[in-house]
């Protein structure tokens, strides 16, 4: 297994390991639910401040730079109901809004073909490839979104191994509060994966380039500078992935035989309603 986009190995060098894994494994072992960190202040030296800071856009209209504390060592932070609510990567109070344009930041975890086996549930409403949300651009000229990408690890034979990439996608306008009004507001801000097929343009990532709306951080230089051109150095065009929502879940063994069909001890990834089958670990 692992299909990996050519843009993979150029994200790798930003990666940091801010944790032993036997100390990771351990902090992740006394929690059985994500939802549990956010509360508990405990956590607070022992994982929250521990946890290494990533720069993740520069406004297109001011530089400010946007940068975020995130836990890159694995995905246990990444699933739907612990992010930052299309403000932040993850819920760390210091993440907070970087400029006056900042509209919000919207997160693909792409699996790279590989089935999240240390897990035992993952949805991810938004899906793996990453498509724009044309209603955030066009409501007037001032406006901007910017792309990224972070690895993510699992622990393997006693080490942090990166697997799996977020892409991120930063929206910025002149008026954050009208680009909120046309995209909908609230959850509906962002598109997901599965909506490219309704409209061509939202995954076609170069036309966006090409049009001076879609911009990205230079995975060739150590200083990230924004990149706005040419079309031809855009390193993230035709991701692939499953193509939609997704949610990864691991099950009992089913009583009867004939459910015995999508079943896997490790795992199947299934669409977000949990009907269809997505990808399975090879027999
Ligand atoms: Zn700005």
């Amino acid at each position: 297994m692992g299909k990996y986009h050519s843009s993979f190995q150029q994200t790798l060098w930003q990666l940091q390991i801010t944790f032993a894994p036997d100390e990771y494994l351990e902090l992740l072992a006394r929690h059985s639910q994500p939802g549990d960190w956010l509360n508990s202040r405990v956590e607070i030296a022992s994982y929250w401040d521990k946890l290494p800071r990533y720069l993740i856009a520069r406004c297109p209209l001011c530089g400010v730079r946007f940068t975020n504390r995130a836990d890159t060592h694995s995905l246990f932070m990444w699933g739907d109901s612990t992010g930052g609510r299309g403000r932040a990567l993850s819920a760390h109070p210091e993440n907070t809004v970087p400029c006056a344009h900042f509209v919000g930041v919207q997160k693909f975890i792409n699996l790279n073909g590989n089935i999240p086996m240390e897990l035992d549930y993952f949805p991810q409403a938004w899906g793996d490839v990453p498509v724009i949300t044309p209603e955030l651009l066009l409501h007037t000229a001032q406006t901007g979104v910017v792309m990224h990408s972070l690895p993510i690890c699992r622990v393997e034979r006693g080490a942090f191994t990166p697997k799996y990439v977020v892409y991120l996608l930063t929206y910025y306008a002149e008026s954050p509060s009208a680009a909120h009004k046309a995209g909908g507001g609230g959850w509906t801000l962002f598109t997901a994966s599965q909506h490219a097929g309704h409209d061509p343009r939202v995954g076609d990532l170069p036309y966006w380039v090409e049009l001076g709306k879609l911009h990205w951080l230079d995975l060739d230089d150590p200083t990230l500078p924004l990149k706005s051109g040419p079309t031809s150095d855009f390193p993230y065009a035709g991701i692939q992935g499953v193509g939609g929502s997704y949610t990864y879940r691991k099950r009992p063994k089913p009583r009867w035989q004939w459910l015995d069909r999508s079943w896997h001890p490790d795992g199947v990834i299934y669409n977000s309603s949990e009907n269809e089958v997505l990808a399975r670990p090879s027999w």
